[in-house]
């Protein structure tokens, strides 16, 4: 098999930098690579056998090369990854080697996390939760989104964090409907509340959570969106258990969302699986026909967006465990703890 999305490579050897690849053969896996990497690839994966190009050897002409002298006669491509200029140049270049394209198989095994990856994303969330109190304490009328956006990314290095697990979200207001919106410059106290929806890097594993946060007072339709999102969240979390079905977690937020009359005001899955990605599988969605199974870390982020009003979002961060699930964020969300004096 050759292994051509980074993060696989990453998850398979250790190694974290990127434009290399891992060729899996029966007996032995070789790791290509380029001679700005060779000191890294020595502290990172000491062992693993190298194919270093040197500059003037083009990529494909090297694969090809390691690949003959492979001897495989069939050779996986990992469709998702593998480009199609990449993929009609092996072609030739290889030609009696069946290539044979497959998805997610080590995608798959990512998805079970041991007790390493499960500690590095428990920091990864003690180092988003720290930076978030800090960010609380800070806000203070007249703060842009962009302003905070920027301090959340300073705190989360500050408390050991390699930088954010992606761009954070902050949208204050009517800019809460939009369930990716990019920070600008909204300033508290233009609006009764914002979202912020953030996550840390911590060796290699990222963290993600989404909290509303009051800096005015509590509308009754604030009150009533979010009691509805919340009791949404519950219910799914009740069911997150191994054996239980994707599609199910996500039917239980979305019926309750669905019954208050918001069903077609959450357009998005209830969540995602996050590691060395932040969006990876398992994905809890509508079509998601499998169980979920011990191991497992996903998010569940159920929210109701109303155009011209804003929008709510609650995402927490749960490991599958034997029994049922341990919710491993921990920031309160009663509305009355997101209210900030
Ligand atoms: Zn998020
Ligand atoms: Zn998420």
């Amino acid at each position: 098999m050759l292994v051509t999305n980074f993060a696989n490579v990453t998850y398979l050897t250790g190694f974290t930098g990127d434009d290399s690849f891992l060729l899996v053969t029966r007996d032995k896996d070789i790791l290509l690579s380029d001679p700005r990497y060779t000191e890294q690839l020595e502290e990172e994966c000491p062992g693993l056998e190298l194919a270093i190009r040197n500059s003037g050897i083009k990529m494909g002409d090297f694969l090809g090369k390691v690949i003959r002298q492979a001897h495989v006669s069939r050779l996986a491509i990992e469709a998702l990854s593998m480009t199609v200029s990449m993929w009609n140049f092996l072609e030739t270049i290889v030609s009696r080697v069946e290539l044979v394209p497959v998805e997610g198989l080590v995608e798959q095994l990512r998805e079970i996390k041991d007790r390493d990856e499960i500690n590095a994303i428990r920091d990864a969330i003690e180092c988003a939760q720290r930076a978030f109190a800090v960010i609380r304490a800070s806000l203070r009328n007249g703060r842009s989104e962009n302003e905070i956006a920027h301090e959340i990314e300073h705190q989360i290095r500050w408390f050991g964090g390699s930088g954010c697990s992606f761009s954070p979200i902050v949208a204050i207001g009517p800019r809460a409907a939009l369930p990716h919106a990019v920070p600008g410059e909204q300033q508290i106290g233009e609006s009764d509340f914002l979202l912020i929806d953030w996550g840390a890097r911590n060796r290699l594993y990222v963290s993600d959570l989404t909290r509303i946060l009051v800096t005015g007072r509590i509308s009754p339709k604030l009150e009533r969106i979010y009691g509805v999102v919340s009791k949404a969240q519950e219910a799914a979390i009740e069911l997150v258990r191994p054996g239980a079905m994707m599609h199910d977690v996500d039917a239980a937020a979305r019926n309750v969302i669905a019954a208050a009359g918001y069903g077609k005001r959450f357009g998005h899955s209830l969540g995602h699986g996050i590691g060395l990605e932040i969006h990876e599988g398992p994905r809890l969605a509508q079509n998601e026909f499998r169980p979920l199974k011990a191991g497992m870390v996903v998010t569940i982020e159920p929210g109701i967006y109303l155009p011209g009003w804003g929008g709510v979002r609650i995402e927490d961060d749960l490991l599958v465990t034997r029994n049922g699930c341990e919710v491993l964020t921990t920031v309160p969300k009663e509305l009355a703890d997101c209210v900030i004096d």
